[in-house]
């Protein structure tokens, strides 16, 4: 028997199997995912390696194929369809299949020092006195006082309870096991995330729209497995999925959760807890090896039903899984920035399709790719459109900062914003300010007309690169290039400059403007350690602060009753991203900073401060009206063919060498015409990536643009035996990225 075997090393050129042979004692033991040592390479080092297949075919003269030298001890089996389903990332995202392995299995090497001895005495009252008796003749005092301790406590002490107190030590405990008057036994103690339970949370009833959601749902979960539920904030999404899983593990199925770490809030754990006890796991990035190994192992012996997490989550080795839910679908964080640079969703509804489970895509503010194919009917669309409990949608108000400037206004606070902070202040409510810099970099806009300088080509906006003391704008997907212009293109003002206000700055301003109000900070550099979130937030929530000043940290699902003011800012920010997306990512964080005020009893309100009022980004944000922002967002993205109306693939490059890089994408830009020749792919580019330099490394990017993910995938895979088979892309990382986010 032979083993085909994956070396645990990532490089393109080991990017296939290596046969061995199956020693004859482990042949029964070895199956496909197990994770083995083989010998590898000149000199023969031990290398670890993963099998993918065992077959009784050899590969060429079995004379010259080596030995597999046995099983790694400590690592992890794949289970079957999780070795499928890496095997379908490396197809799909053109990784490396240890990249792939390493992707469906977060949790890879088993991590001890969990597991507990317990010591119990054996022997009943007769034989035990006999045997004290004997003790008390040879001055045995240490097994004395173990035997009395253990009659204390007949359900057995814990060993190193035992020894730590100095009762008695190991070799005495493990003497007297081998007498037989006590027996040893191990049991694993696992190490749970500390969450208590809230009575407050019970179970509610749902409502008729609820109950609706659920049925439809769960009655046509076999026919069209993948419902999107598109539910206003407070529309009780949570309570639905609640529901959902209850039905699923009654049936005997698991289900995985995926939260956005960052959502991922002590309140909404507890709601599952409180429905699910023990048969709940959390995986976060905070957890030790060991944690997130018990998690893991707790969810393979079947001893929980319900994995809640982020990303990662997706790959917990459930056997009979029947449901995954994606709360807050649209939100970034589930694409990843690691090859394979695969989306969750995209491997959920894959995952799902090899075990049939069904997968439920819960947003407010779906994202334009899922309600596009909901609206095609490849997703069942599911609708809450009502408030579940208390709290009324926030009275919202866009306060125009041209106009401000125009009236002699130069803070940064807008006459009405300025008043509401003040009111607010007075009746000892508060307000939470949110600076919108996701996604930002540096753009030239007009502070007249509010527009942005765009490239002429893409219609997204242009960043500011400098060189020197030299400043151009540059578009980051077609590589267009032109000077900073001196006045505005679109109205010939002269109030043309880069939006660069920061957090630490409004801090300030709000310091110095309401000298009496308590300030907290939340962002990048107040965040930096384990617990800085939730102290940040905690204080805030027990009334510790009266404003909170952050970036996009502070709107995601906080409940806090007492904020009655949101103030955003400087809305237009993210839509400078320079992106496709820019808008969606607008109409999403000014829809949530929104549904942060009057959560509770108290009427809220929200003001958004913009160069920019009539973007239908932010129109419809304000008026709080997703189809309307939808239908205005699809339409620029089927003139201009960007996804999910049309497919993109980005090639990111990146080397040490500027000149080298520049040189190696214009041949790649030559490779790609020739292969993409019939019409059918675009390429686009090279551009400098909007991060041009990270740590002296250079980046550049190509993009391939057109109808079907297919065709952009074959054209990849030319791509990909092109760079493989030339030495000039030796010195340049090339990562494939469909339908990028960014
Ligand atoms: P979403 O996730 O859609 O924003 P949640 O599930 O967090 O909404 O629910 C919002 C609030 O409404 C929560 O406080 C929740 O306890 C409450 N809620 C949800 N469903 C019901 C219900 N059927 N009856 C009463 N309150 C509900
Ligand atoms: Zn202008
Ligand atoms: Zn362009």
């Amino acid at each position: 028997m032979y083993a085909n075997v994956i070396i645990d090393i990532s490089h393109e050129r080991l990017d296939r199997t290596f046969q061995y042979e199956v020693p004859e004692e482990l042949e029964g033991e070895l199956c496909p995912g197990m994770q083995v040592y083989v010998p590898f390479g000149n000199g023969n080092r031990r290398r670890k390696g993963y099998v993918l297949e065992l077959t009784c075919e050899a590969q060429w003269d079995p004379g010259r194929i080596k030995k597999l030298s046995g099983i790694a001890s400590k690592g992890i089996a794949a289970e079957g369809t999780l070795v499928a389903l890496a095997c379908w990332l490396k197809e799909e995202y053109g990784c490396t299949m240890i990249q792939a392995l390493h992707t469906v299995m977060p949790v890879r090497n088993r991590v001890g020092g969990n597991e507990k001895v317990y010591v119990r005495l054996t022997q009943e009252e007769q034989r035990l006195r006999a045997y004290e008796a004997l003790c008390g003749k040879r001055h045995y005092t240490a097994r004395l006082r173990l035997i009395d301790r253990l009659k204390a406590c007949r359900e057995g002490v814990e060993m190193r309870e035992l020894t730590s107190q100095g009762i008695a030590s190991s070799a005495v405990i493990r003497a007297l096991a081998e007498q037989g008057i006590v027996s040893l036994t191990s049991r694993t103690a696992y190490r749970r995330p500390d969450i208590r339970l809230d009575p407050e949370y019970g179970k509610k009833k749902l409502n008729e729209e609820q109950r609706t959601a659920v049925e439809n749902i769960w009655e046509n979960r076999e026919e069209r497995p993948v419902s999107l539920l598109y539910g206003v904030t407070g529309s009780g999404k949570t309570e639905v999925y609640l529901e959902l899983i209850q039905r699923t593990i009654a049936l005997g199925q698991q289900a995985i959760v995926l939260i956005p770490e960052i959502a991922m809030t002590y309140q909404t754990l507890v709601r599952f807890y409180a429905r699910f006890q023990d048969r709940v796991s959390v995986m976060n990035s905070r957890l030790s090896a060991g944690e997130r190994y018990d998690q893991f192992e707790r969810a393979r012996k079947g001893e929980v039903q319900v994995m809640i997490g982020p990303r990662s989550a997706l790959f917990a080795p459930f056997e009979n899984l029947g449901l995954i839910i994606i709360d807050e679908e649209h939100e970034g964080a589930y694409k990843s920035e690691q090859m394979p640079r695969y989306h969750a969703r995209d491997v959920a509804l894959k995952r799902a399709q090899m075990c049939r489970a069904f997968v439920v895509l819960g947003s407010a503010t779906p994202s334009v790719d899922s309600f596009w194919l909901a609206k095609n009917g490849v997703y069942q669309l599911v609708r809450l459109s009502h408030r579940a409990g208390s709290g009324r949608l926030p009275q919202v108000y866009v306060e125009d900062m041209r106009r401000e400037l125009k009236e002699g206004n130069r803070s940064v606070f807008s006459r009405r914003l300025r008043e509401q902070i003040e009111g607010c202040l007075g009746r000892g409510e508060q307000a939470m300010l949110f600076l919108n810099r996701r996604g930002y970099s540096g753009v030239l806009s007009c502070r007249s007309c509010g527009e942005a300088v765009k490239c002429p080509h893409c219609d997204v906006a242009l960043t500011v690169h400098r060189q020197g003391d030299q400043r151009k704008l540059v578009c980051h997907y077609c590589g267009y290039t032109r000077e900073a212009p001196s006045v505005c293109p679109a109205c010939g003002s002269a109030y043309l400059s880069e939006l660069r206000a920061g957090t630490q700055q409004i801090e300030a301003l709000v310091k110095a403007e309401f000298p009496g109000a308590r300030v907290l900070r939340m962002d990048m550099d107040t965040t930096k350690s384990k617990h800085d979130h939730e102290k940040i937030l905690s204080a805030f929530g027990k009334g510790e602060a009266d404003i909170l000043v952050g970036t996009q940290m502070i709107v995601k699902g906080h409940d806090f009753k007492n904020v009655t003011l949101v103030g955003v800012m400087a809305a237009d920010m993210s839509l400078y991203a320079g992106d496709y997306r820019s808008s969606e990512r607008t109409f999403q964080l000014l829809t949530q900073a929104a549904g942060r005020a009057g959560r509770g009893e108290l009427p809220g309100e929200v003001t958004i401060q913009t160069y920019q009022p009539e973007h239908y980004g932010i129109q419809t944000a304000a008026a709080q009206d997703y189809e309307s922002f939808y239908e205005r967002d699809i339409a620029y993205r089927r003139v201009m063919n960007y996804p999910p109306c049309g497919h993109m693939l980005a090639v990111l490059a990146s080397c040490k060498d500027e000149g080298h890089l520049k040189e190696a994408l214009e041949y790649l830009k030559k490779v790609a015409l020739r292969i993409c020749r019939n019409g059918e792919i675009q390429v686009i580019g090279p551009a400098p990536s909007s991060i041009y330099r990270v740590k002296d490394i250079y980046r550049r990017n190509l993009f391939l643009k057109g109808d079907s993910l297919d065709r952009l995938s074959a054209a990849r895979r030319k791509l990909e035996r092109y760079l493989e088979a030339n030495p000039g892309f030796d010195s340049v990382q090339i990562q494939f990225d469909p339908d990028p986010m960014q």
